[in-house]
C-alpha cells in the first residue's frame, strides 16, 4: 500500500468529491442550454458556486469557475494589470510566488511593467519594503496566502493596510490555492484581496477545476473569449462535474480535518526533532499540512528515490520546480545551498495516519543511513 505524503502537489480525491463528480457527469445538459436538461445542469452549477462562495467568504456572483488555479492566477494578473496600468507601471510580487503568478507578471514587462520582488526571509513578508515600494504608483500587488514549498502563511491584512495607508490605487491579487480551507482565519484574510485564486485538487477535489474570486466592483477584460459563459469573464462550457466535486470537497474540509492534520504534523515534527542533523524549516506562521525539512547528509533526489522505491511519496520542494536546477523559493526563505540540496517537503492530509507518518520517518532514517555521505 502506497504511503502518500505529497499532498501539497495534489491530493487524493475524497469519496464525497468522487460521488459528486459522478453525479455531475450524469447531468449531461449544457448549463447554457435553454431546455430543461440545461436548466438542471445550470441549477447544479449555481448550487456548487453558492456553496463554494460560502467557503471562500465572497458573494456567489464574485466567484468564477476556471480550469485550474494556474488559469485563475493568470487571468487575475492580466486582468488587474489592464485595469491599472495607466495609473502605475509598478508590479509588486513576493519573491516566492508560484510560477503561475510569477510568469504572467514577467510577461507584463513587455507591456512596460516594472517588476519589484518583495523579500520573504524566514517566510515573512518584508512590510517595510512593501510600504516603501508603494510610494511609487503601483498597478498591482501579488501576495500569496500560503506558500506551496515552505507552508509560510503571509500577512494578507498587513498588505491591505499598507495599500490603504499609502493611498495607492494598486489592486491586490492573492493566490489562495494552498491556503484555502487550511490557513487559520483564511476567510477573514481573503476579504483583503481584490482577486483570489483557488484550485480543487489541493483540497481532495479533482484536477482540472479552479476558481477566481473577483470583486463585483471590478470589470477587467475577459481572459478567455468565446461563448460568454461565466458572465463573459471566462468563456468555455463549464466543467459541471468538476465544480460539483470542488464544492463537495470544500464542504467536507472542516475543523476535524484541520485538527487531524495538526496532530499528525506534531507527531512528525516530534519524531524528526529526535533525529540528528535534521533542520525543520519553520516559518513563524505556517500551514500544518506543509513541512519543509533539510535532511542533512543526503541529497533530496537520493532520499526521494529511496522512499519512492518503498512506495512512500514526498517531494523535494514543489512539483512545479522539481525540474529546475536551483530552488529560488527556498533561497528566498534564506536556506543555504546545502540545506536547499537536502530539502524535502512533506505534505500532510487528513487522510494520512500515524502509522504512515511512522513509516515515512523510519524510511528517511534508513535512506540516510544507507546513502548519506556526510
Ligand atoms: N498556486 C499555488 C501556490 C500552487 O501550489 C499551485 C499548484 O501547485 C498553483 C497555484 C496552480 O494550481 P493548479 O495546479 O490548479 O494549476
Amino acid at each position: 500500500m502506497a504511503v502518500y505524503f505529497d499532498n501539497a502537489a495534489t491530493t487524493i480525491p475524497s469519496e464525497g468529491a468522487v460521488a459528486a463528480f459522478n453525479k455531475g457527469l450524469l447531468l449531461y445538459g449544457n448549463p447554457s442550454s435553454p431546455h430543461s436538461a440545461g436548466a438542471e445542469a445550470r441549477r447544479a452549477l449555481e448550487a456548487a458556486r453558492k456553496s463554494l462562495a460560502l467557503q471562500v467568504g465572497c458573494k456567489s456572483e464574485e466567484l468564477y469557475f476556471t480550469a485550474s488555479g494556474t488559469e485563475a492566477n493568470n487571468s487575475a494578473v492580466y486582468g488587474l494589470w489592464e485595469l491599472r496600468k495607466r495609473y502605475g507601471k509598478r508590479v509588486l510580487l513576493t519573491d516566492s510566488e508560484h510560477p503561475s503568478v510569477k510568469e504572467p507578471c514577467r510577461r507584463l514587462e513587455k507591456d512596460g511593467a516594472e517588476l519589484v520582488y518583495v523579500p520573504t526571509p524566514g517566510g515573512k513578508l518584508d512590510m517595510d519594503f512593501i510600504k516603501e515600494a508603494l510610494k511609487t504608483p503601483t498597478a498591482l500587488i501579488c501576495v500569496m496566502l500560503a506558500n506551496n514549498e515552505t507552508g509560510a502563511v503571509y500577512d494578507i491584512k498587513a498588505v491591505r493596510d499598507a495599500i490603504t495607508k499609502s493611498g495607492s490605487r494598486a489592486l491586490f491579487h492573492c493566490d489562495a490555492v494552498q491556503g484555502f480551507m487550511k490557513a487559520e482565519g483564511y476567510k477573514q484574510l481573503l476579504r483583503n484581496a481584490d482577486t483570489a485564486a483557488f484550485s480543487a485538487h489541493k483540497i481532495h477535489g479533482v484536477r482540472g477545476i479552479g476558481a477566481l474570486m473577483l470583486r463585483s466592483n471590478l470589470h477587467p477584460p475577459a481572459f478567455i473569449l468565446g461563448g460568454g459563459q461565466e458572465k463573459g469573464i471566462r468563456s468555455g462550457t463549464e466543467n459541471l462535474a468538476g465544480a460539483m466535486a470542488f464544492a463537495a470537497a470544500a464542504e467536507e474540509y472542516g475543523k476535524a480535518q484541520t485538527e487531524k492534520v495538526k496532530a499528525l504534523r506534531e507527531h512528525i515534527e516530534n519524531r524528526l526533532r529526535a533525529l540528528p542533523d535534521v533542520d525543520l524549516n519553520l516559518p513563524e506562521k505556517h500551514l500544518s499540512g506543509i513541512l519543509s525539512i533539510s535532511l542533512r547528509g543526503i541529497k533530496s533526489e537520493t532520499a526521494l528515490n529511496c522512499l519512492s522505491a518503498e512506495g512512500i511519496y514526498i517531494s523535494a520542494s514543489s512539483a512545479c520546480s522539481s525540474g529546475q536546477a536551483e530552488n529560488s523559493v527556498l533561497a528566498a526563505y534564506g536556506l543555504d545551498k546545502s540545506a536547499r540540496e537536502s530539502a524535502l517537503r512533506i505534505g500532510i492530509s487528513p487522510m494520512n495516519t500515524v502509522e504512515e507518518a511512522d513509516a515515512l520517518i523510519d524510511a528517511l532514517v534508513r535512506a540516510r543511513a544507507r546513502y548519506g555521505r556526510i
